[in-house]
């Protein structure tokens, strides 16, 4: 067998476009492939991908593997699993890079399996160390207190990014690609398990992954009320509100606000924590936040070992003047 070679994205689409992870995933693809002087492919599963095949292309792709099945209309993990095992055989790539979105939890560590190689996991930055060309990732560790660097040994090597790590290139419609057919033979009874039921969670405004800038409360709220406040906060700084787990566990909020290890991995520009005191397992779903502001009463808060600016302050106080500053802006 040839010796593997280039990057190849797993993209996903939805409602008939390019996802933003896979903009995201193709910006981190096109430094490894630079670094490794090889090409930049991706797949696209689905039942018809042609609009975002062309999307991905302006994005940085220089191949799109149009994997099509009528079966692949929806997420299904074993059908999607096996097409992508079958992908890998035929492309036989260097390296994978998949989305840490849901889909990508479920399907990474299987499509590793399938392929007996290793997998990095919830990987904020890739990069190639060009002597070997051996994939580097840095994925954080001990609840986010340290960043760890693994490489794998076996081709593909894969890993799993976390949405919002990596800034989209922007489209250049003039760029040049091949789009490759690649049908699947897949059968039905391949599926495993089945979708009963798909229940979308009703969110007003920007959702908590996507948002630039996230407004977190925590148990020193006291309560459940304040959080209307952080949801103004939020709203004039067009972001979106989440929470500690103390807070989710108290009945205050939604569990889909929970920002940490059990919780959501965010990437906001913009962090804002209050009254959160800052545990290790609450900061491992926020290390890759550019900016954290904290607002704790407590100056010996951890929070403010990780934050680059901080009000030592009651939140009954802070809020309402930072709310009442925004919205003069
Ligand atoms: P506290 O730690 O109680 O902090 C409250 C803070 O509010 C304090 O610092 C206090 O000084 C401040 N405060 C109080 N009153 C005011 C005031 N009036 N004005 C300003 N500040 C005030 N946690 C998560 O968040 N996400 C997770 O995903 C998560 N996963 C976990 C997984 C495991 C396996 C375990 C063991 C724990 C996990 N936790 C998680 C829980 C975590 O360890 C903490 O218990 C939790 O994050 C604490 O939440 P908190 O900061 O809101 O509450």
């Amino acid at each position: 067998m040839a010796d593997a070679t280039g990057v190849l994205v797993i993209g996903q689409t939805s409602a008939g476009a390019l996802d933003s992870t896979a903009a995201e995933l193709l910006a981190a693809g096109r430094l490894v492939a630079a670094s490794l002087g090889e090409e930049l492919s991706i797949a696209l599963l689905g039942d018809a991908v042609d609009a975002p095949a062309q999307q991905a292309i302006a994005h940085g792709a220089d191949k799109v593997y149009s994997v099509t099945n009528p079966l692949l209309s929806e997420y299904q993990a074993d059908l999607y699993l096996a097409a992508l095992d079958s992908l890998c055989r035929e492309a036989n790539p260097r390296v994978v890079l998949m989305a840490r979105t849901n889909d990508g939890r479920e399907l990474a560590p299987r499509l590793a399996f399938r392929l007996g190689v290793g997998l990095a996991q919830d990987c904020l930055e890739v990069s190639i160390d060009e002597a070997s060309k051996t994939l580097l990732a840095n994925r954080p560790v001990y609840g986010g207190n340290a960043i760890a660097v693994v490489s794998c040994e076996h081709t593909p090597q894969i890993a799993a990014i976390r949405p919002k790590a990596y800034e989209p290139t922007e489209m250049d419609q003039s760029r040049q690609g091949q789009v490759v057919s690649f049908p699947v033979d897949l059968d039905a009874s391949q599926a495993r398990t089945r979708v009963v039921e798909t229940v979308r969670e009703e969110s007003e405004g920007v959702k908590l992954e996507d948002a630039r800038v996230v407004v977190s409360g925590g148990r020193g709220l006291g309560g459940p009320e304040p959080f209307s406040g952080l949801e103004d906060l939020a709203k004039l700084l067009g972001g979106a509100v989440g929470a500690s787990r103390a807070a989710v566990d108290s009945g205050w909020v939604p569990s889909s606000y929970q920002v940490g290890l059990t919780g959501k991995s965010i990437t906001p520009d913009l962090y804002i924590t209050v009254a959160i005191s800052g545990a290790s397992q609450h900061m491992a779903g926020c290390s890759g936040a550019k900016c954290i502001v904290a607002i704790n009463k407590d100056a010996d808060a951890n929070i403010f070992k990780d934050a680059r600016y901080g009000v030592v302050g009651d939140w009954e106080t802070v809020i309402p003047a930072l709310t009442e500053a925004v919205r003069e802006l």
